[in-house]
């Protein structure tokens, strides 16, 4: 064969080849999530299709420098939303110093007070360096909807818990810290992961009650497998096909429990340990999630089978309402932000200042539950034109 017969040959094949090429689907852009290994506490990464990152949870304060080094090697532009599910140590404790690192543009938490030193200094530290604080409430437009946050390429990530002020926070539980954890499912295409926090039986028997589709591939498992959360009902609901446990070897706890892995066990999904497998990664390409232990052993490919749409079955509507507990809160009444939020919309309504926290861009409205929280020095301006002329309104109460 001559040499330009060779190149014609290899021409044909290259054509010939083309229009296979063309005829498969373009590969979907990877939805990438990471489970740090923090020990006894939680931390997971997610990055988006097209970049955007959401950091959940901050693990306790022994992982600090941990967590600051796997964000720093994975996040090169401030973090696009944090989440604290709730303010544990174990949750927040690596948490300022990893913001300090990398930056963040937008903070959610469910916005109840929490007595301790670690969660005032982050919410300093939050008032005054990330540009916008808030809460999962639902929209005042439409109370009846999901809160819901595009990631882009059709990913999304839709809170499902609380839903204050629509509904109350959950008191009188085994843990009301644990209890009003943000829940959120994060959807890709026709796969979804659930994120828990250290959601308490309540909160699942909570959630059962409205119109939700819970389906999801991957579970972050709610309180670090501790033995009352994971109800059977609860994992019926959901369908996990893998299950993630955030929890540090011989941890006083006992955590994962031998109930909580059972339940897991019969619901049909593989159990993945951060304290047996190290970092765990789960990678979606909108149809299936592989699942990786940092520790080896061969990755775990799981179809994801959902069917794509709102995770809204149809209006969310409040809970019944709980008369005896509702009776029973006493003291604890005066610190609910649902209650803070009804008073001050009634007084609002006659004469409102703007108020900025210091060093932060944005302004609130005198009875924005974020100033509540913060104990940053702040400016009063005495109308809203005064305070547009040097900061942008807040997302959290649009002023
Ligand atoms: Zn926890
Ligand atoms: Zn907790």
């Amino acid at each position: 064969m001559t040499s330009s017969a060779r190149l014609l040959t290899l021409l044909v094949l290259l054509l010939a080849s083309l229009p296979g090429l063309a005829a498969a689907p373009p590969a979907a852009k990877p939805l990438t999530v990471y489970f740090f290994d923090v020990g006894q506490g939680d931390a997971a990464l997610v990055v988006s299709p097209t970049g955007k990152t959401v950091l959940i949870d901050g693990g306790p304060p022994e992982a600090r420098e941990r967590l600051t080094r796997r964000l720093k090697e994975l996040v090169r532009e401030p973090l696009d939303l944090v989440i604290l599910t709730h303010p544990h140590l174990d949750h927040l404790g690596g948490l300022t110093q990893a913001l300090k690192a990398v930056g963040a543009k937008r903070f959610m938490d469910p916005g109840f007070d929490h007595p301790s030193d670690a969660y005032r200094d982050l919410l300093d530290f939050v008032g005054t360096s990330v540009g916008q604080v808030m809460t999962p409430e639902p929209s005042a437009q439409a109370p009846h909807t999901l809160l819901t946050i595009g990631l882009g390429e059709g990913a999304s990530l839709t809170v499902l818990w609380p839903r204050v002020p629509q509904e109350p926070f959950l008191d009188n539980t085994r843990s009301d810290p644990n209890s009003n954890s943000i829940v959120a499912k994060l959807t890709y295409g026709k796969t979804a992961f659930l994120f828990t926090g250290d959601a308490e039986p309540e909160t699942e028997a909570a959630l059962l009650q409205k119109r939700i589709d819970f389906s999801s591939t991957v579970l972050k498992v709610a309180h670090h497998g501790g033995k009352h959360s994971s109800t059977a009902a609860f994992l019926a609901a959901v369908k996990p096909k893998a299950a993630v446990i955030s929890c540090g070897a011989g941890n006083d706890y006992g955590h994962p429990t031998a109930e909580a892995l059972e339940r897991l066990g019969t619901a049909g999904a593989r159990v993945f340990r951060t304290d047996q497998d190290g970092e765990v990664v789960a990678v979606s390409d909108g149809t299936s999630v592989t699942v990786r232990a940092g520790r080896g052993g061969s990755p775990l490919v799981v179809p994801g089978g959902l069917k794509p749409g709102p995770v809204a079955l149809g209006p969310i509507v409040p809970n019944e309402p709980q008369g005896s507990r509702a009776a029973s809160r006493g003291a604890t009444a005066s610190r609910s932000p649902a209650d803070a939020t009804m008073t001050a919309s009634r007084a609002g309504a006659e004469e409102t200042r703007f108020i900025s926290l210091k060093g932060s861009k944005v302004f609130h409205r005198e009875d924005c539950a974020t100033l509540k929280r913060s104990k940053s020095e702040r400016t009063v301006y005495p109308s809203r034109a005064a305070a547009v002329r040097e900061r942008r309104p807040a997302e959290d109460c649009h002023p």
